[in-house]
């Protein structure tokens, strides 16, 4: 079939106003988030339900035609935009949303609900649902749990997988599978969902999720220390674990010199201190205000921590937020970083800081901005690093080396390459050096079973 006919074919199937060659797709189907990766398409295809999605992938199926489902378009690794063949459709979730259904505990969500909306909603009806990241404007609940992702809050509540209580999707062949959240005890077999959650749009495009709610905290108390380095943060953690019972919904970590950054690029957020500590932590606790002061009053007089900035307000614990929130805009603003989302077992994170800068300071005889910068509580950093006096992009030879050289040093230390960012496009080469050869091949199988003619995604999470 001429590409044009196919196009007929695609029209049909979603309705004329729901397609969008090519050629007029622009950057916000075709472009990444970071600018790292650019593509070409066929079309862009805008289903309005599961039907719809099923007769795309039938199609898509039939013609061998690759298709590339498409959420929010803010994941960091490319995953949704289609490689530069032009041959694929970009199956865009954008118009699968709706005012999502409170029942039972669960809210049901179409795919292509924004994030930052069910939080809303959940919390209208007296509900929290914890999943939250700075992309949580764009960002799509269908996008977020292809991916997996984690968030500022996966101390306590965990990610996307531990938040999702039952899916709908639609397999490469077109086939529908209902996967409810009810019955809660239901030992049928393989566990598809969570096959499709973490899946990168691989196996099938979800189409409609339940989702778990939970009682909103009453009070949230934030602070900002000041600690020395890696070791007295981790400290600090684990006295407000202590003190709190468990109840810290997040513990974050901002380097001096990223510190600086955010006061030099949003001079509108007052900072938590007047000069830049060596790094600086949030915490928040979820209904435990007096004993994250009295952890924080403990750690002041054992020296674990140098200050401690309590807000005085909710305005103020807002502010604390953005500061926090806007640290990957102002690196981004500063030029381009080598930048990594690795995760340590907790009780090696300080010895592979250590390591990491030491590999750093012999990689480059200038030296290195060093950025230990994220979700300390759960050891996932975005460990990222920029040369002193270069760009990582004028010697791309060199970053790849960086990079390879950070990957390595986590596995020495147990961690994992890739924590809450997945694998896309940009990372399915290291996924192929790094997995362990048996579980790679079982992914492999796991693939070629539901999609033998690879046409969901390819060249994401597989190299081929
Ligand atoms: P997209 O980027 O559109 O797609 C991501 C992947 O999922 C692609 O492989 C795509 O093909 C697939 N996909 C999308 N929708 C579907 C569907 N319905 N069915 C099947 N496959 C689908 N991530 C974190 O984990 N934690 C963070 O703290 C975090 N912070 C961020 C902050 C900023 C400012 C930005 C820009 C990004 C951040 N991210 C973070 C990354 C990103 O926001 C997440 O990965 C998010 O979950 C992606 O959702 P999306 O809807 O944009 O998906």
């Amino acid at each position: 079939m001429g590409e044009s006919g196919l196009l007929e074919k695609f029209a049909a199937v979603c309705g004329e106003n729901n397609i969008l060659p090519g050629g007029a797709a622009g950057g916000k189907y075709l472009r990444d988030v970071l600018g790292q990766t650019e593509g070409r398409a066929l079309a862009v295809l805008k289903p309005e339900n599961a039907a719809q999605v099923s007769k795309i992938l039938k199609l898509c199926a039939r013609t061998k035609t690759p298709a590339v489902p498409q959420g929010g378009n803010t994941g960091y690794r490319g995953g949704c935009i289609p490689d530069k063949s032009g041959r694929a459709v970009v199956v865009s979730m954008e118009n699968m949303r709706g005012a999502p259904k409170i029942c039972g505990g669960e809210m049901r969500a179409a795919a292509g609900c924004v994030l930052a909306d069910l939080q809303d909603a959940a919390a209208a009806a007296g509900f929290l649902f914890p999943l939250n990241l700075g992309a949580k404007e764009s960002c799509q609940i269908g996008g977020n749990l292809a991916a997996n992702a984690g968030g500022l809050n996966f101390l306590r509540y965990g990610g996307a997988r531990e938040l999702c209580a039952g899916l709908d999707a639609v397999l490469p062949n077109g086939e529908i599978i209902n996967l409810p959240s009810a019955p809660r005890k239901n030992n049928s077999g393989y566990d598809l969902k969570n096959l499709l959650i973490g899946g990168e749009g691989t196996l099938g495009i979800i189409t409609a999720a339940a989702l778990k709610l939970f009682p909103p905290p009453k009070i949230r108390a934030a602070a900002f220390a000041a600690a020395e380095n890696i070791e007295r943060a981790l400290e600090l953690f684990y006295l407000c674990q202590e003190k709190t019972g468990g109840a810290l919904e997040c513990c974050e970590v901002m380097p001096r010199f990223l510190y600086a950054l955010v006061q030099k690029h949003f001079p509108e957020i007052p900072p938590p201190f007047s000069s830049p500590p060596p790094l600086a932590v949030l915490v928040e606790a979820a209904d435990a205000g007096v004993e994250l002061r009295e952890a924080l009053a403990e750690a002041l007089k054992k020296k674990i921590i140098t200050d401690a900035a309590l807000p005085v307000s909710e305005k103020q614990r807002r502010l604390f937020w953005q500061f926090r929130e806007n640290a990957p805009e102002a690196t981004r603003r500063e030029g381009k970083w080598q930048k990594t989302d690795v995760c340590l077992p907790l009780e090696h994170l300080a010895d592979f800081c250590a390591a990491a800068r030491k590999f750093f300071a012999a990689e480059d005889s200038d030296g290195a901005h060093i950025l230990e910068f994220g979700h300390l509580g759960d050891g996932n950093l975005h460990l990222s690093a920029r040369p002193k006096g270069r760009a990582p992009e004028a010697e791309p030879a060199a970053a790849e080396k960086l990079q390879t050289g950070i990957w390595e040093l986590v596995l020495e230390f147990g961690g994992a390459f890739s924590a809450e960012h997945g694998i896309g496009r940009t990372h399915a080469g290291a996924l192929r050096r790094y997995k362990n050869p048996a579980a790679y091949a079982a992914m492999r199988a796991v693939k070629s079973a539901l999609d033998p003619e690879n046409i969901m995604n390819p060249g994401v999470m597989f190299l081929d």
